[in-house]
């Protein structure tokens, strides 16, 4: 038998599929740049018709398109997701996601409430799906009139829009609250170790596998009482 014969001892792994949702304003990107310091992970850039704000570079940020263009794309079934939001259109390409997750690396996508639903209705079990909750609607507010980007009348949109996609929290696996920032990464940090010792078989797992693991399972979105979100909404 010759070497590329030889069966591999182990099949390659393939990559996680990590959905980070949850409102416009709640910390999404804050969380992810710190979450993935240091990791090798794709980071999905996504499409948007919207202008580009100071300081965002087409390529890095976005890539900014037409609205035609975006129809093209999205006529081709060029997105894994595609939504609207707020009055432009925001998609995810599909091409380099599967490439990534074939290589076995994990991916991040960065994106809405009704995208992220499709994503779990396209995909399935592989989606794994991380609503960000803020820690309150009142304080969301003050994060989104901190930006200064948006004008008063798009701000309540947002907000309003906020309110619908927090009710919705259950349809997601897990919730992370981002009231501290340090906490709420090791809690990403959890879930994505104790999502990837899931691939093994548990005599593999490690000590620190183990614990991941009890950690992620207390931030499964059915521990997410009513009451809970009761605090968030302020109903
Ligand atoms: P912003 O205009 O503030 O950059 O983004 C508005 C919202 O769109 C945010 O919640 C952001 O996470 C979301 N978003 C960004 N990219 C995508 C995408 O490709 N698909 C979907 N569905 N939402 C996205």
């Amino acid at each position: 038998m010759t070497v590329s014969e030889t069966p591999l001892s182990t099949p390659a792994r393939r990559g996680l599929l990590l959905v980070m949702t949850g409102a416009s304003g709640v910390g999404k990107g804050t969380l992810r740049e710190r979450w993935l310091a240091g990791q090798d992970v794709f980071f999905s850039t996504s499409w948007t018709t919207r202008e580009a704000r100071p300081g965002e570079q087409d390529g890095v940020h976005y890539v900014f398109v037409s609205p035609d263009a975006f129809e093209e794309k999205a006529q081709a079934n060029g997105f894994l997701e595609h939504a609207a939001f707020v009055g432009n259109r925001y998609g995810t390409p599909i091409e380099p996601i599967e490439a990534a997750l074939s290589r076995g690396q994990d991916v991040v996508l960065e994106i809405e409430v009704e995208g992220a639903m499709q994503v779990k209705a396209r995909v399935g079990e592989e989606a794994i799906l991380i609503f960000i909750m803020p820690p309150s609607l009142t304080e969301l507010r003050r994060r989104l009139e901190g930006r200064a980007t948006e004008t008063p009348e798009r701000i309540e949109k947002r907000l309003a829009r906020a309110r619908e996609e927090i009710r919705e929290a259950h349809e997601f696996r897990y919730v992370v609250v981002n009231d501290d920032l340090d906490r709420a990464v090791e809690e990403l940090l959890a879930i994505q170790r104790a999502e990837r010792a899931r691939q093994l078989p548990e005599p593999e797992w490690t000590e620190a596998d183990r614990e991941a693991r009890v950690r992620a399972d207390h931030l499964r979105s059915y521990t997410f009482t009513d009451a809970r979100l009761a605090q968030v909404t302020g109903e």
